[in-house]
């Protein structure tokens, strides 16, 4: 009944539930924050075992729960920092991905606090001004430096 509002599929969710609270008193004690130490690669490992939890959400648990700062990034929304940096986003996810995490390795404090801050500020703009298929680059305070806008890389289409 509760997870009804949360979507579509509400019994698949459910059963997902289920699968993931098991595995957490099968696997962890019941406690899966003290499996969650150790080597970073191994706690990514352990996170990414858990139904639709790929590398973007690893890393937004890494992240979230205070474990590691990585430079995580919101799944839907990697496009926006290689939209400004680059121009057009890549064709391969994976790649637009990296990209996208390098650029916040590169000049984000290696803090909790501030890429906490930049997930949700690149969380915000993507779903607001830097739509994936329509982006609102005549609203967006960004635009005089995005290469995308800009027209100053490679393959940029006219946004509205
Ligand atoms: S100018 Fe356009 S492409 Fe650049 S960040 Fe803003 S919305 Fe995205």
């Amino acid at each position: 009944m509760a997870l009804k509002a949360g979507g579509m599929v509400p019994e698949l969710r459910a059963m997902r539930l289920m699968e993931i609270a098991a595995r957490v008193e099968n696997e962890y004690g019941g406690d899966l924050r003290t499996g969650l130490v150790g080597p970073l690669a191994k706690v990514r490992q352990a996170l990414k075992r858990f139904p639709n939890i790929a590398d973007a959400g690893a890393d937004r648990i890494l992240l979230f729960a205070g474990i590691a700062p990585v430079p995580a990034i919101p799944s839907n929304c990697p496009h926006v920092l290689v939209r400004i940096r680059r121009g057009q986003e890549r064709e391969n996810y994976s790649v637009t991905y990296r990209e996208a995490q390098q650029a916040v390795e590169a000049e984000v404090p290696k803090s909790i606090d501030a890429r906490s801050r930049a997930y949700l500020l690149l969380k915000r703009h993507g779903q607001t001004l830097c739509k994936r298929r329509n982006p609102k680059c005549n609203d967006c305070p960004l635009a005089s430096c995005c290469a995308f806008a800009t027209g100053k890389h490679r393959g940029r289409f006219t946004p509205e």
